[in-house]
């Protein structure tokens, strides 16, 4: 499946240069390529770090020298003439340093401009409000503003230049950060969709009850008067966290979140009724054996996604019951055992959810067919 690697492409990738057909082509190879991630976060490292240098001044006895090296500029050239071997020497160095600094002050002062400026608003319809001043055709969203659509407005957000974001009627929105490497905007409540082209982890969602992380992305987020959030994805992946809780969500996956608790198990569109209502139960309400059931029942070889995500949040003898299933859908790559799977091993359950990604993700056929295949009965 991964016939290309495309690591020569992810420093294009994270710098926002590539264009959209190329930077969903990266996203999605990186989704299910260890190799080309790691590459991914070794960049990603590398700009971090490159940031904090910018942050550093410049030491005052730098800016001396230079300053003393304008000087002599402007002195006649037969006096230098004398110790021209010497000067052209020091003035070399000189003039590399002062490209140094050049270098440093234009990128830290990109850097420091580019962080917190406010995003652009376009009306879609109504009167939308940044904090409770309508906004005409357009406006503009500062850091800490409130962004506010009544029952017949919808405006579009401009994402710094990672992506964008329609916030649908009854919303309320706020953006929290945006920087080089973190944009955070809160949803307090109603409904937004957010289109981002950006590297994973770049885009931030608060919720009441979680906050969604772009994987790079197309996905809808609502948030009901309660607090509670549903997640729709629409392409690629995002994940919801709270405290220790992540739910891994895949395009055509939904999940739902609740305050106090946080995310709920991902579950697919087109699962059945009755296995996303049991869910909701198992995730939800207390004393869940015979959701647990139905849950199980219910489950196609797709719904591993459902079953994987169950693990770690039942009891022991509730995982023996969903190990027992998953193995009947899908046989578990080498090296994954019944024990360590029910003792919650990390090393195998992450080898797992490797191996049923292609599956979660609707790769390809073949794959399907294969581990389909690989089943005993
Ligand atoms: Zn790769």
């Amino acid at each position: 499946m991964f016939t290309k690697h495309v690591s020569k492409e992810l420093s294009a990738y994270c710098q926002g240069e590539l264009g959209s057909d190329d930077s969903r082509r990266v996203a999605e190879h990186i989704l299910g390529c260890r190799r080309c991630r790691k590459d991914l976060e070794e960049i990603k490292l590398g700009i971090q770090f490159a940031e904090r240098i910018t942050h550093a001044p410049a030491p005052a006895s730098l800016w001396r020298e230079i300053e003393s090296l304008l000087d002599q500029q402007s002195i006649p050239q037969r006096r230098l003439s004398r110790r021209r071997s010497w000067v052209s020497w020091r003035n070399a160095g000189l003039a590399a340093a002062a490209v140094i600094v050049t270098v440093i002050v234009v990128v830290s002062w990109y850097a420091i401009h580019s962080q917190d400026a406010p995003w652009e608003v376009v009306r879609l319809a109504g009167n939308p409000t940044i904090n409770s001043d309508r906004i005409g055709d357009e406006g503009s969203l500062g850091v800490g503003e409130w962004l506010n659509t009544d029952a017949s407005s919808r405006a579009q957000v401009k994402v710094a230049n990672i992506g964008e974001v329609e916030v649908e009627p009854n919303s309320r929105l706020r953006l929290v950060k945006t920087q080089i490497n973190e944009h955070r905007v809160e949803l307090a409540r109603g409904s937004m969709q957010a289109r981002i082209w950006a590297p994973p982890k770049l885009f931030f969602v608060n919720t009441p009850s979680a906050v969604a992380v772009d994987h790079g992305c197309a996905y809808t987020l609502d948030v009901d008067d309660a607090g509670a959030t549903m997640l729709h994805v629409t392409m690629g992946w995002v994940a919801l966290v709270l405290g220790g809780r992540e739910s891994m969500v895949p395009t055509g996956g939904r999940c739902d979140t609740r305050p106090e608790i946080g995310p709920g198990t991902p579950y697919f569109d087109d699962a059945s009724e009755a296995l996303k209502k049991a869910l909701a139960k198992l995730d939800f309400e207390a004393g869940a054996e015979e959701a647990l059931s139905i849950v199980l029942a219910q489950s196609r070889p797709l719904d591993t996604l459902t079953l994987w995500h169950l693990l770690p949040r039942l009891t022991r003898p509730q995982r023996e019951r969903v190990y027992d299933r998953m193995v009947l859908l899908i046989a578990p790559p080498a090296g994954v055992t019944r024990e360590g799977v029910i003792n919650l091993d990390e090393t195998m359950l992450d080898i797992w959810r490797e191996q049923l990604k292609p599956v979660w993700q609707r790769d390809d056929p073949a794959i399907w067919k294969k581990l389909l295949g690989s089943v005993g009965n």
